[in-house]
């Protein structure tokens, strides 16, 4: 079975590494393809401040280097236009069996999903491993299940998973023993210039640290010009 990992991975970090093998290993997959997109459509018109697509992406092939089971995939940043994963599901599933495949997310973007491009044909796509972070914010999936989605699946009776009643794919809850970091707070160390050393693999703290990203205030929060 291939996991798909998709994130914006602005930057990537140690966090997604150790859950994707955590998943890897629980759910004992032949290998992880992780899928940078291009411009998130629901992270557009934020404030933060997204590195390029082509460094984001040259950090997450330095991050997966020596990971033999580990791969990267530039399908949403080679594509022009929005980056939806409905799209970019679609083109795995003209190559691989659907029952191979399943697609891992943590719990705090699955819940969104629902507002995401064409939630029903999403879910019944193929499968979906959920990383729940904290036993407290988890329990039973039809408590944060997204709203479009929950008509179309069984939940089993514990709530760890969910059957879709026409593809029969599955969701299942992946509970991990997670690492406290998120992108957010290494583009706020790089920001006022505090090492990332432990967040991210040394290769990619090197890149980093050599290039101009996270170093400026997102555009809007900086006077405009006179
Ligand atoms: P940001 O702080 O900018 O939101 P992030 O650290 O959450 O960034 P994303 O690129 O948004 O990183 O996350 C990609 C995927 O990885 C999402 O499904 C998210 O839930 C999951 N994820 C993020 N951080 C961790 C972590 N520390 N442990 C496990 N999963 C994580
Ligand atoms: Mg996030």
């Amino acid at each position: 079975m291939i996991g798909i990992f998709g994130g914006t991975f602005n930057p990537i970090h140690l966090g997604h590494l150790h859950a994707a093998e955590e998943v890897l290993g629980r759910l004992g997959l032949g290998r992880m393809i992780f899928i940078p997109s291009a411009r998130p459509p629901h992270k557009i018109d934020t404030n933060e401040n997204i590195a390029p697509a082509a460094d984001r992406l040259s950090w997450v092939r330095l991050a997966v280097e020596g990971h033999s089971h580990f791969h990267v995939d530039p399908i949403e940043i080679e594509r022009p236009g929005p980056s939806y994963l409905v799209d970019t599901l679609t083109r795995f599933v003209e190559e691989h069996p659907p029952e191979n495949l399943v697609f891992i997310v943590g719990q705090d973007a699955f819940s969104e999903m629902g507002d995401w491009k064409s939630p029903e044909k999403l879910f019944a796509m193929m499968n979906f491993a959920v990383i729940t972070r904290d036993p407290e914010m988890s329990g039973h999936l039809a408590r944060w299940m997204p709203a479009g989605a929950r008509g179309d699946f069984s939940v089993s009776e514990d709530g760890f998973s969910a059957e879709h009643r026409k593809s029969h794919h599955w969701i299942r809850q992946v509970p991990i023993a997670p690492l406290d970091i998120s992108s957010t707070r290494i583009r706020k160390r790089v920001r006022e210039g505090t090492s990332i050393k432990g967040w991210v693999p040394e290769c990619v703290r090197l890149a980093i640290e050599t290039s101009e990203a996270y170093r400026t205030q997102p555009e809007k929060n900086t006077s405009p010009p006179r």
